[in-house]
């Protein structure tokens, strides 16, 4: 099966996904977006808001920080695949249980075997705790590290940089880092 028509079936699965109590409030699912052939894979936490109304990953405000931040990274948004380990919005944006995170992440994990990225950005504890699942963000947070064959960048989740201004001072350090050689 090419990977187009995986991911198309893996986001009909998300659609019809009650794996955990959030599907009862959900509007949209948010299976993520992107090329099929991403290099750069970016993980978020949950959906938001503007995520459950439309459907599509980091649109809401958040996302148009993370829209600046890329342009920092001169990178562009179209050649990135966008995600979270959630797939669909916590009512109130409550931060995700540990049970809701536990029943979604082989999605995720199956759009990281089937998008095979080399680079992947980790955005916030959440993602981090997930993905990388060793240590702290604050110690590793800034630089690539390399598990397995694949380059993980980890830094704070940009709803963070909107609350907090040294936060925000910190993000835009890192995206200006992220094309460094690792
Ligand atoms: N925050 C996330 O982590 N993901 C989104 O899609 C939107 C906000
Ligand atoms: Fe299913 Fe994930 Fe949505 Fe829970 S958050 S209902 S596990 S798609």
């Amino acid at each position: 099966m090419d990977k187009k028509l995986k991911i198309k079936k893996l986001n009909q699965k998300i659609k019809n996904c009650k794996k955990c109590p959030l599907w009862k409030t959900r509007n949209n699912t948010v299976p993520g977006e992107g090329p099929i052939n991403a290099k750069i894979m970016i993980i978020g936490q949950a959906p938001g808001f503007q995520e459950d109304k439309t459907g599509r990953p980091f649109v809401g405000r958040a996302g148009q920080f993370l829209n600046q931040l890329l342009k920092i990274a001169k990178i562009k948004r179209e050649k990135i695949f966008i995600t979270s380990p959630l797939k669909c919005f916590p009512p109130k944006n409550r931060k995700p249980k540990k049970e809701e995170i536990k029943s979604c992440l082989p999605y995720l994990k199956k759009q990281i075997e089937i998008i095979n990225p080399s680079q992947i950005v980790i955005l916030g504890e959440v993602a981090f705790d997930t993905v990388i699942g060793l240590g702290k963000l604050k110690d590793s947070r800034g630089r690539w590290l390399k598990i397995k064959e694949r380059f993980y960048f980890p830094t704070y989740h940009p709803a963070a940089g909107l609350r907090f201004p040294k936060i925000k001072k910190i993000l835009e350090k890192d995206f200006r880092t992220l094309d460094k050689v690792y």
